[in-house]
């Protein structure tokens, strides 16, 4: 499996600090899509379990989530990352353009985005997104979680 880049992400699992691994080698080829270089398997370098372990050694008690964006169409590598940092006592979350995934790989998620990139209905923060972001456990949609929230105007008297 190889892996483009490793960040720390704030927004895109609300209320968590999630190191994030881009997993390049995505098949969608969805129209628009933001991350290209995610396309050849090639791309980046591999993430191998000793470096993956040294990553979450680096970054333990900072974060509190890892997140993969892709990756699923390793299976068993992902099983096994996602087991590895679930006995770390780290949140999980796969952001996925398929509108489902194995229910193994579930077992080791705590959420779920799933759904492909559509330049018309937008992302998560659009309510009329194809895209949801489930909490696996409940099967929740916390899409909610995403959209801006809009502000009451409040209406000031002038100053006296
Ligand atoms: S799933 Fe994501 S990375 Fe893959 S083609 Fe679609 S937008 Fe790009």
């Amino acid at each position: 499996m190889n892996y483009y880049k490793a960040d720390i992400v704030l927004q895109e699992v609300p209320n968590e600090i999630s190191l994030c691994f881009s997993i390049c080698g995505c098949t969608l080829r969805c129209q628009g899509c933001h991350s290209p270089f995610l396309w050849k398997t090639e791309n980046g370098k591999p993430l191998r379990e000793a470096d993956y372990k040294l990553y979450l050694s680096k970054y333990h008690g900072l974060i509190s989530c890892v997140l993969f964006m892709g990756g699923e169409w390793e299976h068993d590598n992902l099983l096994n990352f996602l087991k590895i940092a679930r006995k770390r006592n780290l949140k999980t979350c796969l952001y996925t353009g398929l509108d489902d995934v194995s229910e193994a790989l579930k077992s080791e998620l705590t959420w779920l985005k799933t759904g492909a990139w559509n330049p018309e209905l937008g992302g998560l923060n659009n309510i009329s997104s194809n895209q949801k972001f489930i909490e696996v456990s409940t099967k929740k949609n916390l899409n909610h979680l995403f959209i801006p929230r809009h502000h009451d105007q409040i209406n000031k008297q002038p100053n006296q």
